[in-house]
């Protein structure tokens, strides 16, 4: 399998990596093959996809159903342009989230990545008050949330050393804080003194679990509150499930958590199981009505070339037989029972700050002199996880799970106990000598 010379440095001459330090960066670990939870490298080591590869992969990888379908689709249609034409995959798709999505969703709009869906999300209500004939343009959203890299995005995303370059580009947002546990009527306060200022169009939110914020979490019945206000406040609402969706929170969606429900809804990730890059946009009729108009300035101008291709919609479709059947759905309280049990123990333990779980994610923060992303402890937990054979890429002094619900329950043990290693390590029970090259992460 090995060529000369090898993958990791010819990677190394012509590719630039995401959120990477070129400069002191390890070699990238070339990985040729995937099966479930399991990653298979050049040199022959196995790893435990413990993030699922960056949150995306469900079922595990080359799932044989998924590969079946995308290749029966690959030999019947791979792309069709999608204005003025449609195709099945894409129409059959599109119904069968609208069955599943959170009550109200009845059109679906079709990009390509997670940042897109939000984009699609922050016009859709910045156009609907014009389109509406009321000036409302301010946007609500989370302190450290992340819904992105592209510019929308970034502008509703926190205003971290991530984006620091760009801030002066970065449309004005109303960032208020989330409501973890002691915050809520904090939060709630802010939010209400934006709202009765008027002017607000929309409160993009990560529902019940903020992602790359460290997997933080606040509860259902405070995300409850804070739709009610905006609601009272003709305040659109916009739930970016991009991580979130799928399962990955016990429910299909976290949304599924509220008798509350948003007026949009951004997806991607899960929503090909992992195998495809695909993003979708839905809206309620009250959105989707407002850009119905014989005036063709009301229309919704944005696309992307990619948008609907069938390729990533027949992976969607045959994702979403596999999420729906028995067995998935046992995978995914398998993994909340048994994250539950580890987390109980593991609480207790020294140098553990907090451990904190919504289904089948799970987030270890440990004790650190400062909290930031920057920090050592990352890179040798980075390492050190390597080492055991886990992919486990922290935030900072955050570990977080999130598995292909089709982990074993060995797979998991071999995660667990790679924490449990870390806690030692930190603690001063277990020595590691990290490698000199510094490896970055999000
Ligand atoms: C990952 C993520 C995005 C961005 O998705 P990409 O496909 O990486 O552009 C947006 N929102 C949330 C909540 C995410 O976790």
């Amino acid at each position: 399998m090995s060529t000369t010379p090898n993958l990791a440095t010819r990677d190394q001459q012509v590719i630039w990596h995401p959120y990477t330090q070129m400069k002191t960066a390890a070699l990238a670990i070339p990985i040729v093959k995937g099966e479930g939870a399991l990653l298979y490298a050049e040199d022959g080591k196995t790893y435990v996809d413990a993030v699922a590869s960056w949150w995306v992969n469900l079922h595990g990888h080359a799932h044989p159903y998924i590969a079946q379908k995308v290749a029966e689709q690959l030999q019947t249609l791979e792309h069709v342009i999608f204005a003025g034409f449609t195709h099945p995959a894409a129409v059959t798709f599109a119904e069968r989230l609208i069955q599943i999505l959170p009550q109200g969703q009845s059109r679906i709009f079709y990009s390509d990545n997670g940042s897109t869906a939000v984009e699609v999300a922050l016009k859709m209500a910045i156009q609907y008050w014009q389109n509406t004939g009321i000036p409302k343009r301010k946007i609500i959203a989370f302190r450290d949330s992340y819904h992105g890299d592209t510019f929308g995005a970034m502008a509703v995303s926190a205003r971290s050393a991530f984006t620091a370059p760009f801030w002066s580009y970065l449309f004005e947002v109303c960032f208020i804080d989330v409501p973890v546990a002691g915050n809520e009527e904090e939060t709630l306060k802010q939010l209400e003194a934006y709202a009765l200022a008027g002017d607000v169009a929309a409160f993009i939110y990560e529902p019940l679990v903020l992602g790359t914020a460290g997997m933080v979490m606040y509860t259902p019945e405070v995300l409850e509150r804070l739709l009610e206000v905006c609601q009272q406040h003709d305040i659109l609402t916009i739930a970016d499930e991009v991580m979130t969706g799928f399962g990955r929170t016990g429910h299909i969606f976290a949304s599924d958590y509220l008798q509350r429900k948003p007026d949009m809804v951004a997806l991607s990730k899960g929503l090909t199981g992992g195998t495809m890059a695909l993003g979708a946009t839905s809206c309620n009729e009250k959105v989707y009505e407002a850009f119905l108009s014989d005036d063709k300035r009301k229309t919704l101008f944005h696309g992307h070339s990619y948008t609907a291709n069938p390729v990533a919609c027949a992976a969607g479709l045959a994702s979403l037989d596999l999420l729906l059947q028995e067995e998935t759905q046992q995978h995914i309280e398998r993994i909340g029972q048994r994250h539950a049990v580890f987390a109980q123990q593991f609480r207790k333990l020294p140098k553990v700050l907090e451990v904190r779980q919504r289904g089948t994610i799970l987030a270890v923060e440990f004790e650190a002199d400062g909290t930031s992303y920057f920090n050592k402890m990352g890179d040798t937990l980075y390492s050190f996880a390597l080492e055991q054979g886990v992919i486990l890429r922290p935030l900072g002094n955050i570990i977080y799970i999130i598995p292909p619900y089709c982990i074993t329950d060995e797979q998991l043990d071999q995660v667990y106990q790679t924490i449990r290693g870390m806690q030692q390590l930190i603690t001063g029970d277990r020595y590691f000598e990290p490698p000199t090259h510094t490896t970055l992460h999000d």
